[in-house]
Formats: C-alpha cells, sequence, structure tokens
C-alpha cells in the first residue's frame, strides 16, 4: 500500500486534493434487509399508517423508556404537535435554544406563540439553566432545550428550572437519540421529547418525526393532532364495524406511513452499533486534534453519553489567517463536505423582520457562529476516510496558521475569548 503523500499546496489554490471525490457530511446506511422490510409493506398493500406504525412506535417507546412514542410525518411536526399538546396559543412565549435549525422555533409561531431565544454555553454549544432563565416573564409557557450536535444538555438542572415554574419541559432531540444523562436515556428526561426520521438522522425513514412522553393525556392529544383532530383512525373504526367518527380538535395529516415505518424499525434495530461506530469516529478525530489548538472540538460533559449525530469544532480565529468562509471553501476544495450547523435562529431574516430579533440577542450563538465547521460523520465512514478529513483539516489549518511567535506575542489573542463571555 502507497502511503498518500500530502501535498502542502491547497487545492483552492491548484494544488491536489487529499480526496479525489467530495465525502458528504452525512450519509445514510440502507442495508438489504432494510430494502427488503420496505418491499414486504409494498407487497402487502397497506401502505400508509398500519401495523409497521404500531410496531415501530412500541418499540421506539421501549428503546428510549418511555410510556408513549407517537410516530408523525416529521420532525418538524413532532415538534409542532408538542405545542399542540401543551396547549400553547397567542400571547404566549416559549423559551428555544437558539442555535439550532428554524423549525425548533417555527412550531412554537405555527401556534401563533412567540418564541424567546436562549443563549448558549461557549464551550457546549448547549442552552443552560442559567441562559433559559435570562429569557423568563410572566407569559413563558414552556421551554424547548435542544441537544445540540447530540451531546444531552443538563437536565437535571432544566428540570428543577421547569419545576420551580411549573412550566413543561420539552427537549428537541433530533440529534440526540440513542444518548442519555446521568444513565438515562434520551426520550425520557424532558416532559415531551420530540425526534426526526430525516435521511440525515440517527434512523432514517426518508422523512418522518416521533414524540415520547409518558402523559397519556398529551399523547392522546397529539395521535389525534396528526390524524386532522379525529377522535379515531380508520383501523379503530374498521375494528368496531363503523363508519363514524368526530373531528374533536384542529388537526393535520401528520401521519407517517407503513413504508417509512418498516424502513424506521429496522434502522432502529441498528441505532446502538451506528452509535458505537461514530464515537469511535468521534475519538479518531479527537486524538488527531490535540496539537492543533486552532481548532477546538466541542467540549463533552462526563454525566452524558454523547449520540454522535455531528462532529462540531470552533476554529480560534486569533490563531488562523483565513476566516470560517475561507477555511470552509479549502476543505471543500480538498474533497472534505464541511458544513455549517447552524446559522442562529433570530438571525434569519424572518425573524428579524416578525419578531425584531438582531445581532447581539444572543452573543455566544452568534460568535460561536461565525467560528463553527462541522467535519463528516456517519458510521459508514471507513477509518481511511476519517484521515483524510483529518489529513484535510490538519493541512488547511497549517496553511493559514498565524506563526506560534506572532500568536504568543499579542496579548488580546489569549484572551478575546474568554473575557468577552463573560464580559
Ligand atoms: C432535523 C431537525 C429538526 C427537524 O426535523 P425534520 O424531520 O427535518 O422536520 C428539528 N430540530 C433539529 C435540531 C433538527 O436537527
Amino acid at each position: 500500500m502507497n502511503t498518500p503523500e500530502v501535498e502542502t499546496r491547497l487545492a483552492i489554490d491548484g494544488g491536489r486534493p487529499v480526496r479525489e471525490s467530495l465525502l458528504p457530511y452525512a450519509r445514510p446506511e440502507i442495508d438489504d434487509d432494510d430494502i427488503a422490510a420496505v418491499v414486504d409493506v409494498l407487497r402487502s398493500g397497506w401502505l400508509t399508517t398500519g401495523p409497521r406504525v404500531a410496531e415501530f412506535e412500541a418499540a421506539f417507546a421501549e428503546q428510549v423508556g418511555a410510556r408513549d412514542a407517537i410516530a408523525l410525518s416529521s420532525g418538524t411536526a413532532a415538534l409542532h404537535a408538542a405545542m399542540h399538546a401543551l396547549g400553547i396559543g397567542p400571547g404566549d412565549e416559549v423559551i428555544v435554544a437558539s442555535l439550532t435549525f428554524a423549525a425548533t422555533a417555527n412550531c412554537v409561531v405555527f401556534q401563533g406563540a412567540q418564541p424567546v431565544f436562549a443563549d448558549v454555553d461557549p464551550q457546549t454549544l448547549l442552552v443552560t439553566a442559567e441562559s433559559v432563565s435570562a429569557c423568563k416573564s410572566p407569559r413563558t409557557k414552556a421551554i424547548i432545550a435542544v441537544d445540540f450536535a447530540g451531546q444531552p444538555c443538563d437536565y437535571d438542572a432544566l428540570r428543577a428550572l421547569a419545576a420551580s415554574w411549573n412550566v413543561p419541559l420539552v427537549a428537541d432531540a433530533c440529534h440526540s437519540l440513542g444518548g442519555s444523562y446521568r444513565g438515562q436515556p434520551v426520550g425520557s428526561l424532558a416532559d415531551l421529547s420530540c425526534f426526526s426520521l430525516h435521511a440525515v438522522k440517527h434512523v432514517a425513514a426518508g422523512e418522518g418525526g416521533v414524540v415520547t412522553t409518558d402523559n397519556a393525556e398529551w399523547a392522546g392529544r397529539i395521535r389525534r393532532f396528526r390524524n386532522h383532530g379525529i377522535d379515531s383512525d380508520h383501523r379503530e373504526r374498521a375494528a368496531q364495524g363503523s363508519w363514524s367518527y368526530q373531528m374533536i380538535d384542529l388537526g393535520y395529516n401528520y401521519r407517517l406511513s407503513d413504508l417509512q415505518s418498516a424502513l424506521a424499525l429496522r434502522q432502529l434495530g441498528k441505532l446502538s452499533q451506528s452509535i458505537a461506530r461514530r464515537r469511535e469516529i468521534a475519538r479518531r478525530y479527537d486524538q488527531a486534534f490535540v496539537g492543533c489548538p486552532a481548532l477546538r472540538p466541542l467540549a463533552t460533559r462526563p454525566e452524558t453519553e454523547h449520540a454522535w449525530h455531528l462532529y462540531v469544532v470552533q476554529l480560534d480565529p486569533d490563531r488562523l489567517t483565513a476566516d470560517r468562509r475561507l477555511v470552509f471553501q479549502a476543505l471543500r476544495a480538498e474533497g472534505v463536505g464541511v458544513n455549517v450547523h447552524y446559522l442562529p435562529v433570530h438571525l434569519h431574516p424572518y425573524y428579524r423582520e416578525q419578531f425584531g430579533t438582531a445581532e447581539g440577542d444572543c452573543p455566544a450563538a452568534e460568535r460561536a457562529y461565525e467560528q463553527l465547521l462541522t467535519l463528516p460523520l456517519f458510521p459508514a465512514m471507513t477509518d481511511a476516510d476519517v484521515d483524510d478529513c483529518v489529513a484535510a483539516v490538519l493541512k488547511v489549518i497549517g496553511a493559514y496558521s498565524r506563526s506560534p511567535a506572532a500568536v504568543a506575542a499579542s496579548p488580546r489573542l489569549v484572551s478575546a475569548s474568554t473575557a468577552g463571555d463573560h464580559g
């Protein structure tokens, strides 16, 4: 085997790229048994909500240790259904993590309520009891925490806070299925937990979502909500030999199909295996970046089992001559499909225009956004793929590093980020 020789001239400057073809940041893994499970459903003739949905829900509830799991058509539908179950409506405020996908906040707006954006801890990029407390008002009706990148938030602190305010705690657990906090699985840590079955998530059904809860009343409201607000489904009516149904609430068609559930059920069976592989890849990255101070992986806390949806690093702008945009483009040119998660939601034009949010609302999330990069991470990556990504990162960071002398010479460089956090 020939050891690949890494040319130091960057691909973006005309050098030879580390990889010939772009490695994506995520890729679903579909095996022959997954395909066979979907084909079985096609042959059964029962395409939408049927036996596979119920089977998937039971397996999911068991996996996360919740009384109920309700399958929906997307993670966004799961978040919307959670807001509906809690009766969130006009005049209400819901505290939402700011560094997340837009859907975490949109679900509040769907209900006519107002999201209030909580800042994140600069090391973990998770909301904290302190950052959530800063958003409290007499109108606060719920909290939505986000397990960013797959690391569960500090649920002891968040639960204690929610209980002291007497408001429910919702987990946007779209990144953290399979993770745990003090030995307790994600999905049983908040009053309602929302998951996505999107193609890049741990359990990929193409599209899909799940809400888990121990509260039977909320579970019932969510089941109705996904089916137009109707009080029974067609299978129950068939079993009772009845045609009549009543619409109780205004609901949506947010159902998951049997086709998707068959795939999701198979994928769920491989969850612990796929997380184990994700963890190995994350360790390999961690070890490779130990000697690279210009690049800092997110902090992980010992009381959590990380689900490793994303491997995120923060660049240290004081040690680099290039900004994140250029580092991003240089890595893409090397064949590494880096990504950025996320533009903080309060900086999207829609929120600025409709809710008057602006720069300065969540300084730590905003600062993090300028420095973030997501490196490829999916279970089917080989060690050689990981090593390519490491080689490309070290090549690009090496090319754009300030000399150690220049870094040491400037006192501003040492203190800038920490001073800002507390200032
Ligand atoms: C994926 C995701 C969602 C939305 O899920 P969809 O299934 O794509 O609707 C919501 N929140 C977070 C944090 C996500 O990563």
